[in-house]
């Protein structure tokens, strides 16, 4: 996926302040979680960037942390040249762009839709949910007429020129490859916490390119893509979303802090856990992103290549995640 390669560059930037070289890959270590002020926020990608800016101001005019992760991440499913977030993201072996996205509170409430079509704003959708339904969550033609209920715009089926262009590519070989790799994913998960300590997340997507029609990922399963436990902490994962799916990612981040363990330690042992439970590990991707109730932060992939946004008091920019296998 174009754009992705870049990511392995560190650009750390904000405020005029550069991260401290302890942050980078190299010496992103086992124990050492990285601690910001509250309130704030982490997203994954570089992407993450212009979301944790939006969830930033929201913050910031008073509205809630849930308000913060809703508004955040919607910026990504507005980017045009974002091909894994939204509707112009890239299809499945149809030819159909279905998206996945789920919203929790730190209070346990949470919301969540997948194999949604038609709607810009799954995440919006994910929350209605969470405060109008009795339910966790609704999927497909279900969604769609709760979206409509709601009265949320249906938009015209109708790939994005980039993911066109790409289907088509695509489409010349359909090879069809049930795995994840370095190049082509991009979920957007965020965790975040307000200036009282109480959290919410938000991760939304649409899910591995060309996938099987009907094929649901991590994103919008809670304890899988997402989890946030105001006692604890939160989590939220991006990468192959069946191999995070089997391992629980990122509720097993979180009940592992609720024993002890930082953000960081607690995102290792998540990885190599999902190593542990997975075949073919050379050609899946899956990074995690860890904060907990303390300000301290983490993340940990499989392969290199991954990072996030922090957002904070003084502090803002990306980090390079550190990974089990090194290159
Ligand atoms: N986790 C997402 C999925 O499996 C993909 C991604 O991170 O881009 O649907």
């Amino acid at each position: 996926m174009q754009g992705r390669r870049k990511f392995l560059k560190k650009t750390v930037i904000g405020a005029g302040v550069a991260l401290p070289l302890a942050f980078t890959e190299n010496s992103f270590g086992r124990s050492s979680g990285i601690k910001g002020p509250k309130p704030l926020v982490l997203s994954t990608w570089d992407h993450g960037m212009a979301a944790n800016e939006r969830a930033w101001e929201v913050l910031s005019s008073g509205r809630s942390i849930v308000d913060a992760v809703e508004e955040g991440v919607k910026v990504t499913e507005n980017d045009l040249d974002n091909l894994s977030v939204g509707l112009q993201g890239l299809p499945d072996r149809e030819g159909i762009t279905t998206l996945d996205a789920s919203i929790m509170k730190g209070d346990g409430s949470c919301g969540a839709v997948a194999f949604v079509r038609q709607v810009k704003h799954p995440i919006s959708l994910a929350r209605l949910v969470m405060e109008k339904t009795p339910h966790v969550m609704i999927v497909g033609e279900g969604a769609r007429q709760f979206a409509l209920a709601e009265g949320f715009p249906l938009e015209e089926e109708v790939l994005s020129e980039k993911a066109d262009r790409a289907y088509r590519e695509w489409k010349k070989t359909s090879e069809y490859k049930p795995v994840i790799n370095i190049e082509n994913h991009d979920t957007i998960g965020m965790i975040g916490m307000d200036d009282q300590g109480r959290m919410a997340g938000s991760c939304t997507t649409s899910g591995l390119a060309y996938k099987m029609h009907g094929r649901v990922g991590d994103s919008p399963i809670i304890g899988a893509g997402l989890f946030v436990d105001d006692e604890v902490g939160a989590a939220t994962a991006t990468g192959l979303g069946e191999s995070i799916i089997r391992i629980s990612g990122s509720f097993l981040i979180v009940e592992l802090m609720r024993q002890g363990r930082s953000p960081q330690e607690a995102c290792e042992e998540a990885v190599r856990r999902l190593i542990a439970k997975n075949k073919d590990i050379e050609n899946i991707q899956a990074g995690f992103l860890a904060l907990n109730k303390d300000g301290e932060f983490g993340a940990y992939a499989v392969h290199p290549g991954f990072n996030f946004a922090r957002h904070h008091p003084g502090m803002k920019g990306m980090v390079d995640s550190g990974s089990y296998f090194k290159k």
